[in-house]
């Protein structure tokens, strides 16, 4: 099964283009929903979270505080080593569970930080969307309390754009794009990896 790796910066797009993949019927594992799974309230890994970064990280029905994770994460390299330590392997692991139940011509997988976690060696082909800084910056704005210093550290956290883009097998340009232009070059390359799947050539 040919499997697609869906990144790109924060705020560019790749959920707005992964439910489009979902619509087309092609299944998508998001990095992002199974590290959000794995700290649910009585999972081991939240427990582990607590055990390095103490209570002060729970809210006070018990659940992940992500605010004030995020918070102490992203103004300490350190801290940050020490929670992907603990949630990048188990996210991985489920990801290869969840693919190995799969019996699609391919499939999506959506990793924020693929070339960062060095994933993209595990994904057949890589499809970037992309969108200038101040478009992400805008976009996360309008969604969140996040300050634009805050997006930009997080920006700055990340690849940069030509990185991602210079390592790209495929790109969706979402500055402004439209629904249905968006809609439009999804099917495009659904089309693509259909034909790629069925040449049994992953990654041509
Ligand atoms: P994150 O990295 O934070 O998970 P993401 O890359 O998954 O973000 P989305 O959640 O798809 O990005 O989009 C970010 C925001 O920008 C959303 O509010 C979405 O509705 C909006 N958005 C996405 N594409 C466009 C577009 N072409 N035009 C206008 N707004 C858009």
């Amino acid at each position: 099964m040919l499997k697609v790796g869906l990144t790109g910066g924060i705020g560019c797009g790749k959920t707005t283009v992964s439910n489009l993949f979902t619509e087309l019927n092609i299944p998508v594992i998001d990095a992002d929903d199974i590290a959000h799974q794995l700290v649910a309230l009585g999972q081991p890994a939240l427990l582990e979270i607590v055990n390095v970064f103490g209570n002060a990280i729970l809210s006070i029905d018990g659940s992940l505080n992500r605010n004030y994770l995020r918070a102490i994460v992203f103004s300490d390299t350190k801290q940050k080593q020490k929670l992907e330590a603990i949630l990048h392997p188990l996210v991985f692991t489920t990801m290869q569970e969840k693919i190995e139940q799969l019996n699609n011509t391919y499939c999506i997988i959506s990793i924020p930080l693929l070339f960062e976690t060095a994933r993209n060696r595990f994904v057949d082909r890589i499809l970037v969307v992309d969108c200038p800084i101040e478009t992400q910056i805008e976009r996360v704005k309008r969604r969140s309390d996040f300050t634009d210093a805050s997006i930009r550290s997080m920006i700055a956290s990340q690849v940069s754009r030509k990185y991602r883009l210079k390592h790209a097998d495929d790109v969706i340009d979402n500055s402004d794009a439209t629904d249905s232009k968006l809609a439009e070059h999804v099917k495009k390359l659904h089309n693509l990896y259909l034909s790629i799947s069925a040449l049994g050539q992953p990654g041509s």
